[in-house]
């Protein structure tokens, strides 16, 4: 696996790989502090693409002033093994200035997706990911690239920015990839206190039993909603961020959970802000 460092790297490696006319190229966009969750992402690009590039970049435009950016973990070593053991060929590692010059003044807003749910609770956090996720797309040039369900509303906002821009990558969302007891992995997990990760596990079982409705034929959203935020009501030392029940392309609220629903969470266990989600049957 080799390491590029520069967007002109990426190109050339993608023109390459096109010029040999031998299949598809797949793209996984990554923070790095990579988990068996973005190994599912690399795995299924392995599977679906004749080429496959994972990037690791700390995107600073999307935290927030008083967000981790700073504390956010950096594993460079072992996401190097693990990019590598899952079947990358390339990692694209480039520094902030490689992706921000200096002087950069443009940045990708998704209009009316950008300031719901996560980007309702993280002002400017989407315009951040839309923004990196452009510049990955036009030096990779990918055909496909993949994302997990875990960011449900990036998804949203993903798609429908690569149909506004008509960039040409299709985006392929894989499932959430959840440790033994059900708490969905992610690289944020690393600050959980022990007890804390605990009290994680009330998203996954607020979502549990929102399905167990589901199943029974429970469709009010309202209804749902309040079996969730009861099971949050159980665990105070956990706080809501948001509890939603949204059309996963628009990301509005739905009057009835038809299947495809978008059930989404976000809360705070200490100061780690988690989210989990599940799309309804
Ligand atoms: P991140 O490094 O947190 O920005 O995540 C990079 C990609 O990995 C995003 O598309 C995430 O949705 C995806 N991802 C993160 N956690 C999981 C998980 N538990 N299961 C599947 N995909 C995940």
């Amino acid at each position: 696996m080799r390491i590029l460092r520069t967007v002109e790297e990426l190109r050339h490696w993608s023109r390459t790989c096109r010029c040999a006319a031998t299949g598809p190229i797949g793209l996984v966009p990554t923070m790095g502090a990579l988990h068996a969750g973005h190994a599912s992402l690399i795995r299924a690009a392995r599977a679906a693409c004749r080429h496959v590039a994972v990037t690791l970049f700390v995107n600073p435009t999307q935290f927030g002033p008083n967000e981790d950016l700073s504390r956010y973990p950096r594993t460079f070593e072992a996401d190097c093994a693990l990019a590598e053991s899952q079947g990358a060929d390339v990692l694209f590692a480039p520094t902030v200035e490689e992706i921000y010059p200096a002087d950069a003044r443009t940045f990708v807003e998704v209009e009316g997706l950008s300031d719901r749910l996560d980007g309702k609770s993280r002002p400017g956090h989407f315009r951040g990911v839309a923004t990196v996720v452009t510049k990955l797309f036009i030096a990779a040039e990918a055909d496909a690239a993949f994302f997990g369900q875990k960011d449900a509303a990036q998804v949203s906002v993903l798609r429908r920015m690569t149909r506004d821009l008509r960039l040409g990558t299709e985006i392929v969302v894989c499932p959430i990839v959840r440790d033994a007891d059900g708490l969905a992995l992610s690289s944020r997990n690393a600050y959980l206190s022990p007890s804390e990760r605990i009290q994680a596990l009330t998203l996954s079982r607020a979502l549990h039993r929102v399905e167990a409705l589901v199943a029974q034929d429970e469709r009010n959203p309202a209804t749902l909603i309040v079996a969730a935020r009861e099971e949050f009501a159980a665990e105070p030392a956990v706080r809501v961020d948001y509890v939603a029940a949204v059309n996963w392309d628009t990301l509005e609220p739905v009057e009835t959970a038809v299947p495809g629903t978008l059930f989404a969470v976000a809360a705070y266990a200490g100061s780690t802000r988690l989210i989990d989600n599940t799309i309804l049957r």
